[in-house]
């Protein structure tokens, strides 16, 4: 199974990529959490890509591309992956299709998780996340427990102002890739309004 997840930011693609590669037995490929991973760790990669991150703006085409070609020929791959957070440019969608075809490989599906515009900024000021175990919250939505509670934290990009940045990019850069995959047929549209179960019985439906 090789699925993508595609969506604004905070449309709730990381919480239901947790239970899609659960279901699937897929491997989970955020680009996020891979390029956060490499800042962190002050690859060169890691600093190419933290200046573009902070401000919320996408990190070039080039460094991506590069980075989650690589990683598709892994070995943990060869079961099938979930991309969540790639492609988001018509470029990305374009390479990877090249990618695969070359491969031999194809997409089962990409799933669209909708969500208005105006749900989006309090979805992406509120979440926090717990760096012990990855897990997310939101402070409204879905409290941390009490003794988690002390030590989650905010992403960097999870600004009202980066907010507005990446949802001005998604728009503008991401939302270019939804054409191209309905013309292929592989498009499915889930409404991303309601509760993690709802939303995950929603893509559950469609991938039936
Ligand atoms: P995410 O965790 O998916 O919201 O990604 C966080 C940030 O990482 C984005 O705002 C971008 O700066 C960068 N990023 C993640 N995936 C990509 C991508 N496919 N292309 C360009 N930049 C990306």
């Amino acid at each position: 199974m090789r699925l993508i997840l595609v969506g604004p930011p905070g449309a709730g693609k990381g919480t239901q990529a947790a239970g899609l590669v659960d279901r699937y037995g897929i491997t989970h490929l955020s680009t996020g959490d891979m390029l956060r991973a490499a800042v962190k760790e002050g690859t060169e990669l890691g600093k190419q890509a933290d200046e573009f991150m902070k401000k919320g703006h996408l990190v070039p085409d080039e460094v991506v591309i590069g980075m989650v070609l690589e990683r598709i020929q892994k070995d943990d791959c060869a079961k099938g992956f979930l991309l969540d957070g790639f492609p988001r440019t018509r470029p990305q969608a374009e390479a990877l299709d090249v990618a695969l075809a070359d491969a031999g490989a194809d997409l089962d599906a990409v799933v669209l998780i909708e969500v208005a515009d105006e749900l989006i900024e309090e979805r992406i000021t509120g979440r926090r996340s717990d760096p012990d175990t990855g897990e997310i919250y939101h402070i409204s939505f879905n409290p941390p427990p009490a003794d988690v509670a002390d030590r989650v934290v905010q992403r960097k990009d999870d600004t009202a102002e980066a907010c507005r940045a990446r949802l001005d990019k998604y728009h503008s850069e991401t939302a270019p890739i939804v054409p191209f995959y309905e013309a292929k047929g592989i498009l499915k549209r889930v409404d991303g309004v309601g509760s993690p179960s709802e939303v995950g019985e929603r893509i559950a439906t469609v991938l039936a």
